[in-house]
């Protein structure tokens, strides 16, 4: 059966000209980018090439961009390397209740070592106040981490404002930025960016590789001991072959940047004009300043883990709009943030567009929610 998938906020394929780039660091060029032999030196060449193509796609500087294993621990990497090496100047964080869990169980971890942690709410569409965070805002505050997308709801938060707030009270910003590359055309220095991660998986790059940019005048202690890798801020072997898939996949999103933005929202558009045959429908979140690839959409009277359970014998692949851990759908926590109850919740699924979608797929996806939602409906 053929797949038809609608997730690419949970991972991406492999782009064939990232894969071609990775191919040749498997068997031939395996070398330790730490070893002094032209085989080893040929990995830490091609892990240079790689940094400088990261550090131009956000405007950093190469020495400013650290290679990590994912998304979650740039995450991790970031908050507890900050926290940790400003606690003297205070042990105050700024979040938000919709950031991802790496994020906000960092946070958590980082409560039981001392710090106190202010998660701010935010508005029906998942924006936080700005004025909530000057409110927030104290003489300890040393951090603000605020995603750049929500993985969720796709919404885009006003980054450059958060970071004007942050560094008029000399506060380091941080933002997750895993959903927002290749969707997004960020310059960390017009932003106002201080640091920033992000995960190949999610840019049609490989799993299990991500990347960290942290300013060149930002402390950070590393939270694992071991060698000399990454300027000595985090220790173990490179993942060359992962790091060049990396470099490879966002110097590709970033020229792609434009069109892929064009495709996306056009077929978004064309997907909700033609969702309108289903009543009983709602759209979460807001349409304007929000992913161009993301669809988060309640269809009332319904229950997501059916839809899901029909759609994939379909071939279908979309994602509950809550969050789904061993087989039992919990109410999300970014839908409960954003006021939905937990009956409306409960029909709640995501849809994420990417680069191999069609108009011929989305017929198929709408045709085939219309029929399976009639007949849930039928049997509620
Ligand atoms: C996927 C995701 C992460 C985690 O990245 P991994 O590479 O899967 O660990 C973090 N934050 C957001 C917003 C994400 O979407």
């Amino acid at each position: 059966m053929k797949i038809r998938y609608f997730d690419h906020a949970a991972t991406t394929a492999v782009a064939e000209e990232v894969k071609k780039e990775m191919l040749p660091y498997f068997c031939e060029n395996y070398g330790n980018a730490s070893s002094l032999y032209d085989l080893g030196k040929k990995s830490k060449e091609a892990i240079n090439i790689a940094r400088g193509k990261v550090a131009r796609a956000i405007n950093a500087k190469p020495e400013e961009i650290y290679f990590t294993s994912c998304g979650t621990e740039s995450d991790n990497l970031s908050l507890k390397g900050i926290a940790k090496a400003y606690r003297k100047k205070g042990n105050h964080i700024i979040t938000s209740v919709i950031e991802h869990p790496a994020i906000l169980n960092s946070c958590k971890s980082l409560e039981n070592e001392g710090f106190r942690v202010t998660y701010l709410n935010v508005d029906k569409n998942g924006f936080i106040n700005l004025q909530d965070l000057k409110n927030a805002i104290n003489k300890d505050t040393i951090l603000i981490s605020i995603m750049m997308a929500n993985n969720e709801i796709g919404t885009i938060e006003p980054i450059e404002e958060i970071s004007k707030i942050a560094h008029q009270n000399n506060i380091i910003f941080h933002t997750d930025a895993v959903q927002a590359i290749g969707n997004i055309k960020i310059d960390v220095r017009k932003m106002g960016i201080d640091a920033l991660s992000m995960s190949a998986h999610k840019f049609y790059g490989p799993k299990g590789v991500g990347a960290l940019y942290i300013n060149e005048n930002v402390k950070f202690i590393p939270i694992q001991d071991g060698g000399h890798q990454e300027f000595d801020k985090r220790a173990g072997t490179e993942n060359v072959a992962g790091i060049v898939g990396l470099g490879k996949a966002i110097e590709i999103a970033n020229n792609e940047i434009l069109d892929y933005n064009k495709k996306l929202l056009d077929l978004r558009k064309y997907f909700l004009q033609r969702i309108k045959i289903i009543p009983y429908i709602q759209i979460n979140g807001d349409l304007e300043n929000r992913l161009s690839g993301n669809i988060n959409i309640s269809f009332l009277f319904t229950n997501n883990k059916d839809i899901i359970t029909e759609l994939n014998k379909k071939g279908i692949c979309v994602s509950a709009g809550s969050a789904c851990s061993s087989g039992e759908i919990r109410t999300s926590h970014v839908l409960s943030a954003i006021g939905l109850s937990e009956g409306i919740a409960r029909g709640t699924i995501r849809i994420t567009l990417g680069k191999e979608n069609t108009k011929e797929d989305i017929d198929y996806l709408v045709d085939s929610l219309e029929e399976i939602i009639k007949n849930l409906r039928i049997q509620m």
